[in-house]
């Protein structure tokens, strides 16, 4: 089988093409213009991560929520699983730029942090 994607590791976004046996794994990767296309392409064909940003609920600040995100790129296939926990997470004021939310989301090993003040 066959999967087409855009590499998103730079701007030039090449056109991928990547070949797999029926078991998923990457056979050969074409159309990139640097090593950093094939490691994208397989990455994605075999590990897919992906960066999660959002907002958790503030008690007692000038604003109700503060802006989060992960601290490293999480599985994509654990993303609702996260924002699930995210969603169900208050805190209370003061928050501080870089204050760690949720610690080892969801067992990803990834924290979720602050992106700003509240
Ligand atoms: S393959 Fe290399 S040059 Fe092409 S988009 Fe990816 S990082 Fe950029």
């Amino acid at each position: 089988m066959t999967r087409d994607m855009i590499c998103v590791s730079c701007p030039i976004g090449c056109a991928l093409h990547v070949e797999l046996d029926d078991a998923g794994n990457v056979l050969s990767v074409s159309g990139n213009t640097c090593k950093r296309g094939e490691k994208y392409a397989i990455d994605e064909c075999t590990n897919p991560v992906r960066m999660l940003t959002s907002t958790v609920k503030v008690n007692g600040g000038k604003l109700p929520v503060v802006p989060v995100k992960t601290s490293a790129p999480i599985p994509k296939g654990k993303m609702f699983e996260c924002m699930k926990a995210i969603n169900n997470e208050v805190v209370d004021a003061p928050v501080k730029m870089g204050d760690i939310i949720i610690s080892n989301v969801c067992d990803t090993g990834v924290d979720i942090v602050a992106t700003n003040e509240v």
